[in-house]
């Protein structure tokens, strides 16, 4: 989809961030004694066009996020790869979820049991499997914000996950709060994902950190990054 033979401007551009913010793990892993092999960068490319999710298939990355189904379907279809991985990071409304479980490979924001129901329908009509974490809310019980299950009721969603013919429970996933600190957020995140693994120890992924708390992320243990703009520049402010 980029010009042939030599690479873009664009994709110069993109490439130089993707190293800049791959350096950015190690250093993060290394201050924390972790092995950056385990933490996977999922590069979000919501509101960029389909070209920049090929300039990055290019450059070697197969893990991508997007947030709103109709955004994601189209691109899903045009760049397709076997090995490509779409991760859908926002909020679901129930009746995206058949959509979304055509061609996301990971659910992150699984926040309610009327999710897991139509997603794992979903599922079934396309006869995939399609892995799920459940999203917990980080953010004070008196101010939600970014949408997420109460702690408290995340093992509960966990179940219903792993119950689903069509599901597989893969882990948790976390935003940190707007005001407060993330690293403390994500240690919180970090309790959760240690309850729900200990009934089900394949559900080993924690994602969390995005370009702005990518370290703090790390620190607490982080194995799954969901990183835009850092790599892809700010968004308009309409995404
Ligand atoms: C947009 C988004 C990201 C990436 O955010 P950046 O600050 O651009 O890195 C990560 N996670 C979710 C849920 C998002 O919606």
């Amino acid at each position: 989809m980029t010009e042939s033979g030599a690479y873009d401007e664009r994709t110069r551009q993109i490439q130089q961030a993707l190293a800049t913010v791959r350096a950015r793990i190690e250093d993060a892993c290394l201050r924390c004694g972790r092995d950056p092999r385990e933490v996977t960068l999922i590069v979000v490319t919501k509101t960029w066009p389909a070209e920049d999710v090929a300039r990055l298939y290019e450059l070697g990355v197969r893990d991508v996020g997007e947030n709103r189904d109709q955004e994601a379907a189209p691109k899903a279809a045009q760049v397709n790869h076997a090995d490509l991985r779409w991760h859908f990071v926002g909020q679901l409304q129930s009746n995206k979820a058949a959509s979304t479980a055509r061609y996301a490979h990971v659910v992150h924001s699984v926040d309610r049991l009327s999710l897991v129901d139509a997603l794992d329908r979903g599922a079934a009509r396309a006869n995939r499997v399609v892995d799920c974490l459940v999203q917990v809310s980080l953010d004070p019980p008196d101010r939600p914000g970014r949408g997420g299950a109460d702690p408290d009721g995340a093992l509960a969603i966990a179940e219903a996950i792993d119950s689903a013919p069509n599901l597989r429970l893969r882990g948790v996933m976390g935003v940190a709060p707007l005001d407060g600190d993330p690293y403390a957020a994500f240690v919180r995140l970090g309790g959760v994902a240690a309850s729900v693994r200990a009934a089900h120890p394949e559900a080993d992924i924690i994602s969390a950190g995005m370009s702005d708390d990518m370290d703090e992320a790390i620190r607490a243990g982080a194995t799954h990054l969901r990183v835009g703009s850092a790599i892809l520049g700010s968004r308009p402010t309409l995404g």
